[in-house]
């Protein structure tokens, strides 16, 4: 039997959102032995048990409270929020951080040959999906009569099965749409990974167990965006070279020895630098600069 003391989070088992969740608990301190098949894996260095299961599963098993955190695309998030509202069933949740992957968009697609004039020209069609209630929205909030027909897999293929006239489904590059000879028209939901916590108060030591996590997950996605930033560059032209540099209001300043005219400069950058601004920063004199990757960072 599981204990009760232990944090539960559930994660995708397999799919698009998997190794993500995994990678990120990983990164954030949590060791893990995730054996193949098992429905759960539990950390061998915190109070902290994963829940392997569909995607489908995770906004209901969190909104009921089975588990007590889980990572979850907003699209499925929010259809099943909205399905469980119209059964009356448990619909509460916390969003605590919005992530940096999974992203996609839930669109309405057509085939190439249907003239699609916006949205009225869907009234009176067919639209196969997998996510009938966040359609259904779209639908009234733009006062057009159609019908939402569900289908679990293969939505693409629905128009040439002459099962739907459109489809609605989750597009990221829009390769699947192309060969499938669909057309894609309107964006009814943009959505990303999220980590979501059960609405109830959880006991203590499992919420200040949450609490230490959060600026964890914080520093891994500022580290994945910033960069350290090392150059050589002359004194002379300081404040041009500090203008150049990304977040650099108080960088490190260094004097090199034996050489009275050129300092060495350290800076943590919140963004990538480009090689325009190395060029303009080779332009002004500066040497041996070096971009690296951040691990971690708590600020
Ligand atoms: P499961 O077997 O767990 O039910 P699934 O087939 O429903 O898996 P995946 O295809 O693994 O789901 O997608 C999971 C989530 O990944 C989606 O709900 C969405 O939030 C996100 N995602 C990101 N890009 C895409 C994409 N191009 N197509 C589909 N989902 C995407
Ligand atoms: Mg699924």
């Amino acid at each position: 039997m599981s204990d009760n003391n232990r944090l539960r989070i559930a994660v995708q088992k397999s799919g698009r959102l998997s190794d993500d969740s995994i990678a990120l608990l990983k990164a954030i301190g949590i060791k893990l032995q995730i054996r193949d098949r098992l429905l759960i894996a539990h950390s061998t260095n915190q109070p902290i048990d994963l829940l392997l299961v569909r995607d489908d599963d995770i906004p209901g098993l969190v909104m009921d409270g089975v588990v007590d955190l889980g990572f979850i695309g907003e699209n499925e998030l929010e259809e099943k929020m909205l399905e469980r509202q119209a059964a009356n069933k448990a619909s509460g949740y916390k969003a605590l951080r919005r992530l940096d992957y999974g992203g996609c968009r839930l669109s309405i697609a057509v085939p190439n040959e249907f003239d699609y004039q916006g949205v009225q020209s869907l009234v009176g069609k067919k639209v196969a999906t997998t996510y009938p209630f966040l359609l259904e929205r779209f639908f009234k909030q733009n006062n057009v009569s159609a019908q939402a027909v569900m289908l679990t897999g293969s939505v693409e293929v629905a128009p040439r099965a002459g099962v739907a006239d459109a489809i609605c489904d989750l597009v990221s590059t829009g390769a699947t749409l192309e060969a499938n000879g669909l057309q894609e028209e309107e964006v009814i939901f943009r959505s990303k990974a999220v980590f979501i916590q059960r609405s109830e108060a959880l006991p203590a030591a499992k919420q200040a167990l949450i609490d230490t996590l959060l600026p964890r997950i914080d520093g891994v996605i500022q580290a994945k965006e910033s960069k350290y930033i090392m150059l050589h560059a002359p004194k002379a032209y300081l404040d041009q070279v500090k203008a150049l540099l990304p977040g650099s209001e108080t960088p490190t300043v260094l004097p090199l020895s034996g050489d009275e005219d050129t300092v060495a400069i350290h800076v943590v950058s919140p963004e990538n630098l480009f090689w325009e601004t190395m060029e303009k920063l080779k332009a002004l004199g500066c040497r041996s600069i070096l971009v690296m990757p951040i691990e971690k960072m708590m600020v």
